[in-house]
């Protein structure tokens, strides 16, 4: 479990990683007599060896912080150029620093984030609308904008619900929402929760409810549609454990996102892109899937036959 709380949101629903713990402590510490055949031992401080555990993983999986901003006019300044290898000014090899304790080997997405926080990114443009390339001096990053942007947004609601409460927008017109019967059971249950999430519904007889408010932070998302995603999320349960406020933020943020599919300007990306170097987990989206993948130019240079 300690494990899984120091993944937290970095791996898929349903995946389990595979880990080696080395646990150094003071033989004092552990009780070996509790299982006859020595199969299993307490330790006397469990709960400070799941902190240890969870803490020390959590920040192996984290890349480092530099919080670089992007150079806005990168871009217009400084005209693409290509460098032969020997007169290459940078490495090809991926040097994340500084390394992570204990001899951390980073994996392809943590190699990825470390990209992100390369001072100079350029933004090549946007493919599929779907995904933002960049160039940074190892390669090509390729951003899933959907991902990204549901990962700022699920990080502000959370930043925001814990601050002050989230700032709420005041529907102009009360949308009605007409529900089943099971589903207006679960509204009447949960409207303080419903609150909390900055979503006001009121009875308006029957089975109908007005929404008053949506989280300001939100924008243009359609109420009745969000509405019905949260009665669903909570009549499901909460499928990875946690809270069910915060599976129900994921929820918001996932409809309050950039859908892959749509058109992103040029400061849109930008504005992206230095967004999420800001979040505290800008590897995976709240479902665990991941952000960012990075193609170095060894990797072209194998895909091109340029070394073998
Ligand atoms: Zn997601």
């Amino acid at each position: 479990k300690a494990v899984m709380e120091g993944y937290g949101q970095r791996l898929m629903r349903g995946r389990f990683p595979q880990v080696v713990l080395f646990i150094e402590i003071e033989p004092d510490q552990v009780d070996v007599n509790v299982h006859p055949a020595k199969q299993e031992v307490r330790f006397k401080k469990a709960a400070h060896v799941f902190d240890q555990i969870r803490s020390a993983i959590d920040k192996a999986l984290s890349p480092p912080a530099h919080g670089q901003i992007i150079k806005k006019d990168i871009w217009r300044s400084q005209p693409f150029q290509v460098h032969e290898p020997e007169t290459c000014l940078w490495s090809h090899d991926i040097t994340p620093t500084p390394q992570p304790p204990g001899g951390f080997v980073p994996l392809p997405q943590e190699i990825a984030s470390m990209a992100l926080f390369e001072p100079e990114i350029r933004i090549v443009g946007q493919l599929g609308k779907t995904y933002i390339l960049c160039e940074t001096h190892h390669g090509l990053l390729i951003v899933d904008q959907h991902a990204a942007h549901e990962r700022i947004l699920y990080e502000e609601l959370k930043a925001s619900m814990a601050e002050s409460g989230l700032e709420i927008q005041r529907l102009l017109v009360p949308v009605e929402i007409e529900l089943g019967q099971k589903e207006a059971r679960v509204v009447e249950e949960n409207v303080e929760t419903l609150k909390t999430l900055g979503i006001e519904v009121e009875h308006f007889g029957g089975q109908s409810f007005l929404i008053h408010t949506i989280p300001a932070l939100l924008g243009n998302i359609d109420p009745k549609e969000i509405v019905q995603n949260l009665i669903l999320t909570i009549k499901e349960g909460r499928p990875g454990g946690g809270e069910l406020v915060y599976n129900l933020l994921e929820v918001m943020a996932c409809h309050g996102s950039v859908r892959a599919g749509q058109d992103l300007s040029y400061e849109e990306m930008v504005g992206l892109i230095s967004r999420l170097k800001e979040m505290k987990l800008p590897t995976n989206c709240p479902h665990g899937r991941p952000i960012t993948r990075h193609l170095s130019y060894r990797d072209l240079e194998k895909m091109f036959k340029r070394i073998v």
